[in-house]
């Protein structure tokens, strides 16, 4: 049996409510024994954290996300540390900057992630990144701090810059996209990254697999993930397993 781990799925969102624990038990029967949940914004912290101290097979993660930046306070950073000194995180995240819609203010996003790498670095915690069409300027700003590295979620850069994010301790995180064949760009960076860098995620209840498509994303589908990094790498399904879950356990300090 495998023991894979989703590090990115937003478990915690209230379209899970009715059947959380039925998935949860989906999970274990497909060889998904932990997940990580990374949070958006403030106000749905506290709710977070309470679904993961019930179930010790989910990892909080706190943080403020770019595309809620219209909901992010001031205070909302002493909030966070205060969770962080209070709780059991395994990351901040899920932070970064989305330049994709430009609705969202940048200068506000840039502090808030700014301030947000101050305390992955004060606290050595890693980070899960949310990045959208803002690689370069995430990445030079990344440089700027000293910090023990994490997850590009998604990630959807060039292979040179999955190389920068490598060298500054990063894994990339890969997930439904690879089960679509037209997905050419993302499933030749699966195939050509090192194995070493790649963790797998479903960011459910987005970015469902093809199997699926149109339907609610479910960390259980992580197994098909697994499958299509399996034909796209032509490299067994075990291997993948026991690599991806080292990498995730690495990155993480589980
Ligand atoms: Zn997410």
């Amino acid at each position: 049996m495998y023991q894979l781990i989703d590090t990115h799925c937003h478990l915690d969102n209230p379209v899970f409510d009715n059947d959380r624990m039925i998935i949860l038990e989906k999970c274990y029967q497909n060889g998904i024994s932990n997940i990580v949940v990374p949070g958006i914004t403030a106000g749905s912290w506290k709710r977070l954290l309470k679904i993961c101290d019930a179930n010790k097979s989910l990892f909080p993660a706190q943080g403020l996300h770019p595309l809620f930046i219209n909901n992010h306070r001031h205070e909302d950073i002493t909030r966070l540390e205060h969770n962080i000194c209070n709780n059991t995180i395994v990351a901040i995240g899920e932070i970064g900057l989305d330049y994709y819609n430009k609705v969202y203010d940048r200068v506000q996003q840039i502090y808030y992630f700014e301030n947000q790498l101050s305390l992955a670095e004060k606290y050595k915690l890693p980070v899960l990144l949310h990045v959208r069409k803002a690689h370069d300027d995430i990445l030079n700003i990344l440089t700027k701090y000293d910090l023990v590295g994490g997850i590009a979620h998604a990630y959807s850069g060039s292979y040179q810059q999955a190389l920068r994010y490598i060298s500054l301790g990063f894994k990339l995180g890969f997930g439904g996209v690879l089960t679509y064949e037209r997905s050419t760009k993302i499933r030749t960076l699966a195939k050509e990254l090192p194995l070493s860098s790649i963790v797998l995620e479903t960011d459910a209840p987005d970015m469902t697999v093809s199997s699926h498509k149109g339907e609610r994303n479910s960390p259980e589908y992580l197994i098909e993930c697994l499958d299509a990094l399996s034909r796209i790498r032509d490299e067994s399904m075990d291997e993948l397993a026991l690599q991806t879950t080292r990498n995730a356990k690495e990155v993480l300090s589980l």
